[in-house]
């Protein structure tokens, strides 16, 4: 067990240098919003990352293996989903404030893209779900368990034969029998699906023809995960392809507030924006790194960052930043407010996904030759950001839902 990281005494001038050195990128002093305690929680979140992960982040990327037990380390020095000073002054004891979300993403995907999926796909995707499809009971029994990861949850909703298209496509299906259901079908892509001890199946009710959700807990008979190989992108995150066989879950494992996908897309509404955060994060990360690999190497005896061309792109990669902020920022404040919207959860996870896409690029390319090996810390963002492009609605999808909203007709 290992030892937890101090704890941070924040008083204001401190607060404003703590968060300079957290985000120097935040030019326009996004994060000033920020409480007291979350601040404390996001720096000891940033020491634990950095004595735990960043060892061996390298290694695992290479491997394609996910780094449990230095992740479950950095749980246990700070439990950034569940610590009493996310709530302090909140009425909603469920959630943590949407600003601090926004951050944590930041925080984690501005480390490692596949560390921030593998959150995503448990405190977003499988926390939101439960929130939203679950009744009081089952919200108190898994919540808290998933707050504290004693859960490990994901999600379970694209098939082989249906991604882009799932609302309409949805194959796997939910038979009754008395007081059980039986499920058959596949899932693919399912990040985290071979470790999770909860998993959200989305399925067909075969008689209403409606999709409901069911719980498959760990170790039921009849599922199956397997690891999908040699992937190029989010190499350390493992996503699954998952058999559904005659699989029995309990009536009481279904989540009754889910009726038909627009239950789904009030769980989506919130992830997208999720997604829009994470690509911000892996825009943020990236300009971290290649700022430092600049202002560090020399050629023609002077610092790359001194080259007007090399200093043209920087500036490029901090204004996408900044610009990636604004929409994190405003449409978490919206969120907060309960003014959430697929159209602007689409828009978001579109407009940052297209800067962090160039972003990536760019830090790739001022690193030179460099910037192909892991040491220069571009590459891994470069590669990830591709996966990241294509998750929760690709570019595509989400230009025309946008498109479907501006114009008034649907154009899929
Ligand atoms: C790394 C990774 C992790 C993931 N994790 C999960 C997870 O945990 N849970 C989960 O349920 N799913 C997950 N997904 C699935 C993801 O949401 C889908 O990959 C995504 O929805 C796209 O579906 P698809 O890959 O089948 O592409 P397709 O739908 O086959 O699309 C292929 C291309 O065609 C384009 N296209 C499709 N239809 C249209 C159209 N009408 N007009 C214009 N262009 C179109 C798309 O934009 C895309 O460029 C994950 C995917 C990846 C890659």
């Amino acid at each position: 067990m290992s030892s937890k990281v101090e704890t941070l005494k924040v008083s204001a001038p401190r607060k404003a240098e703590i968060l300079k050195e957290l985000y120097p990128e935040d030019l326009f002093g996004y994060s000033h919003e920020l409480t007291d305690g979350e601040v404390e929680v996001l720096r000891e979140l940033r020491t634990a990352l950095e004595k735990h992960l960043r060892p061996v982040v390298n290694e695992y990327y290479e491997k394609g293996v996910f780094p449990f037990d230095e992740f479950y380390k950095v749980v246990n020095d700070i439990n950034f989903m569940g610590d009493d000073r996310l709530f302090e002054g909140r009425e909603n004891k469920l959630k943590t404030s949407e600003l601090f979300n926004m951050f944590l993403y930041l925080e984690l995907a501005r480390f490692d893209a596949s560390v921030a999926t593998f959150y995503t796909v448990h405190g977003g995707l499988c926390l939101n779900t439960i929130l939203v499809g679950g009744t009081e009971e089952q919200i108190n029994e898994i919540v808290p368990k998933l707050r504290s990861f004693e859960y490990q949850g994901c999600f379970a909703l694209t098939e082989p034969d249906h991604g882009s298209d799932i609302a309409g496509g949805l194959a796997t299906s939910a038979r009754r029998e008395g007081d059980k259901w039986i499920l058959n079908g596949e899932k693919r892509w399912i990040g985290g699906a071979d470790t999770a001890d909860i998993i959200p199946v989305f399925a067909r009710d075969t008689e209403d023809n409606k999709i409901k959700c069911f719980i498959v807990r760990k170790g039921t008979p009849g599922y199956k995960a397997e690891v999908i190989q040699e992937k190029g992108s989010l190499r350390m995150i493992h996503n699954n392809h998952i058999t559904l066989e005659n699989v029995e879950v309990p009536e009481t494992d279904r989540l009754p507030n889910i009726r038909g996908f627009k239950s789904v897309n009030d769980i989506l509404t919130f992830t997208r924006a999720d997604i829009a955060h994470l690509a911000m994060g892996v825009t943020a990360g990236s300009f971290a790194a290649a700022h430092k690999y600049v202002t560090q190497r020399e050629q023609f005896n002077k610092k790359l960052a001194s080259f007007q061309l090399v200093q043209e792109k920087l500036v490029r990669m901090q204004s996408n930043v900044v610009a990636n902020l604004a929409y994190s920022v405003q449409i978490s404040k919206m969120q907060e407010e309960g003014n959430q919207l697929m159209t602007n959860s689409a828009l978001a996870k579109m407009h940052n996904s297209l800067n962090m896409r160039e972003t990536v690029a760019l830090g790739r390319e001022i690193c030179g030759g460099n910037g192909i090996t892991l040491d220069a810390d571009v590459i891994r963002f470069f590669l990830d950001a591709e996966a990241v492009y294509t998750y929760e609605g690709t570019h595509e999808i989400n230009a025309l839902i946008v498109g479907r909203a501006i114009t008034g007709i649907g154009a899929f």
